[in-house]
């Protein structure tokens, strides 16, 4: 309800950011944590772009430390908790699980301390993956990750414990306090600006032609408003408490990605390139290339995540993907990102 107070982990991020567009948008007062307050200045610029700012202000507040959590919870009605690390750019177990894992305790606790009739965390569809050599049809939230399954990376462990450790102090401790987890798909739109997720790479190595050519990877894409709508839809829907959602839309190979770039965009999309790698030579590359290491167990993998609760139960209604992969590529140009 417009005027409560939501708190919204992680607000230099790029869920962070798109979560907050519509709070303010709705007349929610917004807290965000950052790791620095040195960084308020700029993350409050980013999103003035979109959104009135007058009711936002910013706390410190890291997910390796317990300072700052309580101050920050307190007097709020609803908290979403988005801030944990990405798994690429050479990140390991050790720089993933630590802070997923007891960043969510943090913020979940310190929730439940301040009394918010609702958590919502942002968990993902790395959470909800059968093992890697099982057959893989369309996959749903009863389906849990193995965090010690063969070929789970560190990023899909750091998402399994982090949410496993939610939902089970919110079942020891929670009281009044609710959990809901939106669990999305590789997230891509709009960019706010050049501080963007490791998600929108895929994009942009594309546009830019980092890639010299198209790997034989695809993604269950969705586009980062609609994941920012279903965090409030789960915030505020009484049937949402107690359940996860996944916030992923259709699949799409990158060469389909590719095709549509070069259809919509014409020649702003000359550089995104057409031939295909074969999966020899990206196992090959991906000796050389932390990046490539982790995506290379997905090669040739379709696997396909259902929204169909959160579109049922919620009535959550994500927009088609080639809107998203072109407004992706249109925001990275207009920054000069691409
Ligand atoms: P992002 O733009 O990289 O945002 C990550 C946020 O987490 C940033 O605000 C970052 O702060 C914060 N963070 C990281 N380590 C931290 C720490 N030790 N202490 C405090 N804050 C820390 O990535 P994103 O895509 O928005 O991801 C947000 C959430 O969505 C994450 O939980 C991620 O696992 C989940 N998710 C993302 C995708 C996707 O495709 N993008 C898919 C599924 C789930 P700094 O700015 O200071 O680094």
């Amino acid at each position: 309800m417009a005027g409560e107070t939501v708190l919204v982990t992680g607000g230099s991020g790029y869920i962070g950011g798109w979560c907050i567009v519509p709070l303010l948008q709705q007349g929610y007062t917004v807290r965000t944590t950052v790791r620095s307050l040195s960084r308020e200045a700029e993350v409050r610029a980013r999103l003035a772009a979109e959104a009135p700012t007058d009711k936002l202000s910013f706390f410190a507040a890291d997910l390796l430390s317990d300072a700052g959590w309580d101050e920050a919870a307190t007097g709020c009605d609803y908290v979403l908790h988005v801030a944990s690390p990405l798994g690429v750019g050479g990140a390991t177990a050790e720089t993933l699980i630590k802070p997923a894992r007891e960043g969510a305790i943090r913020a979940v606790r310190a929730a439940i301390k301040a009394g918010v009739k609702r958590v919502v965390l942002t968990s993902s569809v790395s959470a909800t993956d059968p093992p890697m050599d099982a057959p893989f049809g369309t996959t749903d939230e009863t389906v849990w990750t193995d965090p010690a399954g063969k070929g789970v990376s560190a990023y899909a462990q750091s998402k399994t414990l982090a949410e496993r450790a939610a939902w089970d102090l919110i079942g020891r401790e929670g009281g009044a306090t609710s959990l809901a987890v939106v669990n999305p798909g590789l997230v891509l739109g709009p960019v706010l600006g050049a501080d963007y997720s490791d998600s929108v790479q895929v994009v942009e190595r594309l546009m830019t032609g980092r890639v010299p050519g198209v790997p034989r990877l695809g993604f269950s894409l969705v586009d980062v408003r609609d994941v920012a709508d279903l965090h409030l839809k789960a915030m505020l829907a009484p049937g949402a408490a107690g359940q996860r959602f996944i916030a992923a839309h259709d699949f799409r190979w990158m060469a389909e990605i590719a095709e549509v770039l070069r259809a919509r965009l014409g020649p702003k999309a000359a550089k995104v390139p057409t031939r295909k790698v074969p999966d020899l030579v990206v196992r090959l590359v991906s000796l050389f290339d932390k990046d490539l290491r982790e995506v290379t167990p997905y090669l040739g993998q379709k696997r396909v995540f259902s929204s169909a609760k959160a579109q049922t139960l919620l009535g959550w209604r994500p927009r088609p993907v080639d809107e998203t992969i072109v407004d992706c590529a249109e925001s990275l140009i207009a920054h000069g990102l691409a």
